[in-house]
């Protein structure tokens, strides 16, 4: 979102301006405007005429000023025991199960997927409270045998320091949630900054650490552009981690910037992720499984269904039973209960989207569904206020177009036809992204064949692309990231180091590859 109105608010406390809430940052355990004043607005994608309050536009004084608390905080925080650190993300945790539909409500509004939708993004940042509550317990050491005699090997986990945080709108409480809750539990302490269309979520969050007792310092959350804020994160030499989720261009100049400054950086960023059903698939679950993957938040989702590879026998009957089912769905504000589909995040990928559809059509995709902006009322909400685009399904699609291999992240379908298994999963592999990918069929060797094959971080098996569990590691190969995992015990991985000790009680001098020789 653009930055709206400049202009100062001159308390440390939310105050109303003109009845528009103004939020703050959050910076060594205080609420406080940006340093220059300067604000932004966030706006409702399903009606943009609703305010739904400002934001401090922050600038890089900020930054350096919560990287400093979060410093001075670290020093502490490492100290306080692991179990002790995860017992705050429990009552965090359950904050947030007290709190859930009031906070999906909030949620909805700022970024538009329906209010079933945003409970569940709650609710993936109460498993992984629990979850972490409990790693706090456990985050496994290795210890092995000396070479020596009367030595001792250990080998355990310790913090990182001050972590950066940088998140996208999608996801707004698990996402942060995902990277606050396990990095904090391993001793890190965060600067955070949230995608300019979803601050009010961030705060929320942070609302919920300091009633869970959270150690001012500890989380600071810096509001602001990508370009400012973000950079400034990026770049500063008290941070000494960065966690990235958003796309493969901003992700290229973060990895770029924490190379040279040798920082630890994790990347989670674009997908082009398939559906694959065979001739033998029970096409009444792989079309649940679509309308759920390509539709579901509105086809915003790292994970969403953005290509179906049907076999050529189930093709047609699947394409006829799919376009029936797509399109009822029902567009509208994701507060009303009748909603399947919200609206896009912005003006500025709703726009994205309508090119892609130029393209495809270009392209000689034939366009079977949608593909256009969608007006008219649903129920109390004139579409026209909001950011709504029509659910889409291109058919005729080739590996080649730029429609089957490019990220749209939008409620766009490609198509694409197979005539086995194995070009099915050559078609899979032929993209740069290698994220989530699902296969429906019966045959338990197609079946693993596929697990084994598919190029992705994530392979579903009768599912659909969408649906990672807070417990099991996630995250891509190839374009979609650089390694590393988030959720379960291997985000642990990226928010520690590891120690090694060697405690010699031999009373003398004993050299390692010398006297053991
Ligand atoms: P984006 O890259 O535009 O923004 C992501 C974040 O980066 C925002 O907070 C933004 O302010 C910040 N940013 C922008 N410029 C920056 C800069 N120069 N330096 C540092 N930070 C900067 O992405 P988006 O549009 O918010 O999110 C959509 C993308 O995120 C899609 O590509 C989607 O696939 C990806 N995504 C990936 C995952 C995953 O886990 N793999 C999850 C969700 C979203």
């Amino acid at each position: 979102m653009a930055p709206g109105i400049y202009s100062r608010c001159h308390t440390n406390i939310l105050i109303l301006k003109m009845n528009t809430p103004c939020f703050q940052n959050f910076i060594d355990g205080q609420w406080c405007d940006s340093s220059d004043g300067k604000i932004f607005e966030n706006r409702n994608p399903a009606n943009w005429n609703e305010l739904l309050g400002t934001f401090p536009l922050s600038t890089k004084e900020d930054v350096n000023r919560a990287a400093n608390a979060a410093l001075e905080a670290f020093r502490d925080w490492r100290l306080v025991p692991a179990p002790e650190r995860g017992d705050i993300m429990r009552r965090a945790g359950e904050i947030m199960l007290r709190r859930k539909n009031e906070i999906a409500e909030i949620m909805t509004r700022e970024m538009g997927k329906p209010l079933t939708e945003t409970k569940g993004d709650v609710q993936e940042g109460i498993d992984t409270a629990f979850y972490c509550a409990t790693e706090g317990r456990r985050m496994f050491g290795i210890n092995t045998p000396s070479e020596l005699r009367n030595k001792l090997n250990l080998s355990f986990r310790v913090p990182i320091g001050v972590c950066g945080l940088i998140t996208p709108w999608n996801f707004p409480m698990a996402i942060p949630t995902w990277n606050i809750f396990p990095g904090l539990v391993a001793g890190n302490t965060f600067v955070f900054k949230p995608a300019e269309d979803t601050p009010w979520t961030a705060n929320v969050l942070v609302e919920i650490l300091i009633e869970a007792g959270l150690p001012k310092g500890c989380l600071n959350l810096v509001h602001g552009a990508g370009d400012v804020v973000g950079t400034a994160i990026t770049e500063h030499p008290l941070i000494r981690a960065i966690s990235f989720t958003g796309s493969n261009a901003t992700g290229a100049i973060v990895a770029q910037s924490c190379g040279i400054l040798t920082k630890h950086v994790c990347l989670e960023m674009g997908g082009k992720n398939a559906q694959i059903v065979m001739e033998d698939a029970d096409l009444d679950l792989a079309i649940e499984g679509v309308l759920w993957g390509a539709f579901g938040t509105t086809g915003q989702r790292c994970t969403a269904t953005s290509r179906l590879i049907l076999h050529e026998k189930i093709h047609d009957e699947m394409i006829a039973r799919l376009v029936e089912r797509a399109s009822k769905l029902r567009l509208g504000n994701g507060l009303d209960a009748t909603t399947d589909v919200g609206p896009i995040i912005n003006e500025k990928q709703r726009k994205n989207i309508e090119r892609y559809v130029k393209i495809g059509k270009e392209e000689g995709a034939k366009c079977i569904l949608g593909g256009k902006i969608a007006e008219g009322r649903a129920g109390s909400t004139d579409l026209r206020d909001g950011w709504f685009f029509q659910p889409t399904i291109f058919t005729g699609v080739t590996p080649q177009m730029r429609i089957a291999k490019e990220e749209i992240f939008g409620p766009v379908l490609s198509v694409l036809a197979c005539r086995s298994l194995e070009e099915a999963i050559e078609i899979n592999n032929s993209v740069i992204y290698g994220l989530s990918s699902s296969i429906y069929t019966q045959d338990i060797n197609r079946a693993m064949i596929a697990a084994r094959d598919l190029e992705a971080g994530i392979t579903y098996i009768n599912a659909a692309t969408i649906g990672a569990e807070a417990h099991m590691p996630f995250g891509g190969v190839k374009a979609t990231g650089n390694g590393h995992r988030e959720g379960g015990w291997a985000v642990f991985d990226f928010y520690t180091e590891w120690k090694s000790v060697y405690i010699d009680y031999s009373g003398k001098l004993q050299r390692a590859q010398i006297d053991n020789a």
